[in-house]
């Protein structure tokens, strides 16, 4: 019987009300969830192995007959055991199975009988313990030969069950649409949805099994590449408003600069202006560990829009940060009398112009940004929820743009003032993606990196610090505070929760402020209180009211405290190497020398090393490449980056299919994606995520 794709689970015949709920807490409701739960490895049962010729540890599968079939109950722990004896012609197996009565009451002696598991040693010989099983000679066998699917689940529903429901429903897998185009399909010699879906459960053989999981890993990236593609596709569509290249301006400028850009700046600086001299709007990703100098050079865009008399726009995601963009940019722009900047937050209303800086009213600095007083406006998302509209809006900037829904960044750029034109856009972010990775993430936007920090710089020290050792961390961290400097803690939790002893935000602070330095000012902060307060708290901080600042990972955003020399990490080693690193980017920031102190109570070898890997490498974008070795891109950047797709079966690591998605979805899309109306209903229903 063939159920309809959106069919309940609850009507299908072998579903009871029990595994309802229980498929249920895994996301299915549906047959086509079902069909759509993908097994994530296989125990391999396409070898037959003579019973004489097994060792322990093989998965195999073995045929024989049951010469002995019985339940017991064990004496004290009341647990049922079935046991039986299968023998070939070379040997006798020993089968085992725990508190499944209904094996020895149905199977009987005699029987021809296939199964499958992994062989185990006995001190009689060999057994197999909760093996897969089934009557051999009665036509193909399903449970027990070729390779079963192994899906993930949850405690109380077995991989039995799992194998068994979704068995009973693959035949509604010819329904499930195809919306990868015939020619591609056959150009790639894929099979039909239908028969990937099946194969992929029920896997005729190693060979169709391989085809049908690369042609529905392919779906999934094509997916996101049609979706990127035809974006970047509607966005050059439109026309910007082109911003010659000033060069004797620019020199002057950079020359002007209390120090010497980095090649990596240069490089940056110029695939940015090359694209804003085009009438095609830029959608330009600049990716730079923290402190390698994006500021400057999105500065120099921003100096180049100014000179021919545009408007640029910095949007950054909280207000200290405004400010202090706000701040470096007066710095930067000293010289430049005619090119006035204003700071426009929820709370702060200044102009900077000709080295004066002017607290103004909302209304009045509104205005003259709506009417092109300005050249340059740096601020929060108030910068979209105002009632600004520049005159001409030339370049809108992103700082840590992760951080900004896709709906905040499409506003910002509808407000060029300019019905005709779009301005040109340039996304920035710390969080350092390998490049082929952020192609494939963000595939509709151009990457430029910048992947070395300016000289000079003291490498901040970083030390996994050992529990017993903790005493004497606290001894330097108070000598280092009363030599006028200041500590970030971070903690990976708020509140204290039974988990052993994960630290937690309250407690620790609590411990720092009662116990350990009862004399130093100390706050905390985390993501529930309310942003008046976090900004309050931040800004106590910067002005060294307080030393010390306890806090979750919300201080991972970029804020610059030059004054803060510590960051001291707790439960190190609940944080990925990319997101430890951005907590050790808030320290450093000036010529100081600055320290990093892990601590973590974790014993495994593999989390010491990972720290250790730590402590030895500055390099932002290695200690990616190491996470993504480690824990894949969804578990590192799923998190932090707003929109990071999540596969049901693709990954990011095979690059030769992510080649061969792009190239195809390039194909398509150029030739129209009108073309393919179930397709493009497709990449529309899921919203979007990438970056607009
Ligand atoms: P980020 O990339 O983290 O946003 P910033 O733009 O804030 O980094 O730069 C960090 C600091 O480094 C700033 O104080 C800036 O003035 C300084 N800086 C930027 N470029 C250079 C350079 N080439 N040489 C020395 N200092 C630089
Ligand atoms: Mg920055």
């Amino acid at each position: 019987m063939s159920f309809a794709l959106q069919t309940p689970i609850s009507e299908v015949s072998k579903i009871g009300k029990a595994l309802v709920t229980k498929l249920k807490k895994l996301g299915i409701e549906t047959v086509q969830d079902l069909l759509e739960h993908y097994p994530f490895r296989y125990d391999d049962y396409t070898q037959t192995a003579a019973i004489a010729a097994l060792v322990p540890g093989m998965n195999v599968r073995v045929t024989g007959t049951l010469e002995f079939i019985q339940n017991k109950r064990t004496p004290r722990r009341r647990m049922m055991i079935t046991e039986g004896l299968l023998r070939d012609e070379t040997g006798q197996l020993k089968l085992v199975w725990f508190n499944q009565p209904y094996i020895g009451r149905s199977l009987k002696t005699g029987e021809q009988l296939s199964v499958a598991g992994q062989v185990q040693a006995d001190f009689a010989g060999v057994a197999m313990s909760s093996p897969e099983y089934e009557k051999a000679g009665q036509g193909a066998l399903a449970r027990t030969a070729g390779l079963l699917p192994v899906y993930h689940t949850t405690a109380t529903l077995t991989q039995k069950q799992l194998r068994t429901v979704i068995h009973s429903v693959l035949a509604a897998a010819a329904q499930l649409p195809e919306i990868i185009p015939p020619e591609i399909l056959k150009q790639h010699g894929f099979p039909l949805k239908g028969e990937a879906v099946r194969n992929v459960h029920a896997p005729a053989d190693p060979h169709a099994l391989e085809r049908a999981r690369r042609r529905l890993q392919f779906e999934e990236l094509f997916v996101v590449q049609v979706r990127a593609q035809a974006r970047k596709k509607a966005q050059q569509a439109q026309a910007a408003p082109v911003v010659p290249f000033d060069e004797a301006g620019t020199k002057a400028f950079v020359a002007r600069l209390p120090f010497t850009l980095t090649a990596a700046q240069k490089k940056a600086a110029w695939e940015i202006l090359r694209d804003m001299q085009r009438a095609v709007p830029m959608a330009r990703l600049l990716e730079g560990d923290v402190g390698s100098g994006k500021t400057v050079t999105a500065a120099l865009a921003m100096y180049n829009a100014a000179r021919a008399g545009k408007q640029s726009a910095l949007m950054v995601p909280t207000e200290i940060l405004a400010t202090q963009h706000f701040a470096s940019l007066c710095t930067l722009f000293k010289g430049e009398a005619e090119m006035p900047i204003a700071l426009l937050t929820r709370t702060h209303f200044q102009r900077w112009q000709g080295g004066v800086n002017e607290v103004v009213s909302k209304k009045e600095l509104v205005a003259a940004i709506n009417a092109g007083a300005v050249a340059i406006v740096v601020g929060t998302h108030a910068l979209v929820q105002e009632k600004v509209s520049f005159r001409d809006l030339a370049l809108a900037i992103i700082d840590e743009q992760h951080r900004f829904g896709v709906e905040q960044r499409r506003i910002l750029r509808e407000k060029s003032g300019d019905v005709e034109t779009v301005p040109h856009l340039l996304s920035m972010t710390a969080t350092p993606i390998p490049r082929t990775l952020a192609q494939a993430v963000y595939g509709d936007l151009d990457i430029s990196i910048i992947n070395e920090l300016p000289t000079g710089r003291k490498p901040i020290k970083t030390y996994t610090v050992e529990e017993h050792k903790r005493r004497d961390a606290y001894i330097f961290i108070e000598k280092e505070i009363k030599a006028g400097r200041q500590a970030f803690v971070v903690c990976p939790l708020i509140s204290p929760s039974d988990k052993l002893g994960v630290k937690s935000v309250e407690e620790e602070y609590k411990k720092l402020n009662e116990e350990i330095f009862p004399d130093l000012k100390i706050e905390y902060l985390h993501g529930r209180l309310k942003s008046d307060e976090k900004e309050a708290i931040m800004q106590r901080f910067l002005a060294n009211e307080t030393q010390m600042l306890v806090s979750t990972s919300v201080i991972e955003v970029g804020v610059d405290v030059p004054n803060a020399t510590l960051m001291i990490i707790e439960g190190a080693d609940r944080f990925g190497l990319a997101q430890l690193h951005q907590f050790r980017g808030r320290v450093g920031r000036s010529d100081l020398q600055s320290y990093c102190l892990l601590f973590t109570d974790a014993q495994g070898d593999q989390a010491r090393e990972r720290l250790e890997t730590f402590a030895q490498t500055t390099d932002g974008f290695r200690l990616a490449e190491e996470d993504l070795k480690l824990r894949g891109p969804g578990e590192v950047y799923g998190m932090a980056q707003k929109g990071f797709p999540e596969f049901k079966i693709a990954t990011f690591d095979d690059q030769v299919l992510l080649q061969i998605a792009k190239a195809a979805a390039v194909a398509i899309v150029t030739e129209g994606l009108e073309r393919y109306p179930d397709l493009t209903e497709w990449v529309g229903k899921e919203g979007e995520w990438v970056v607009g």
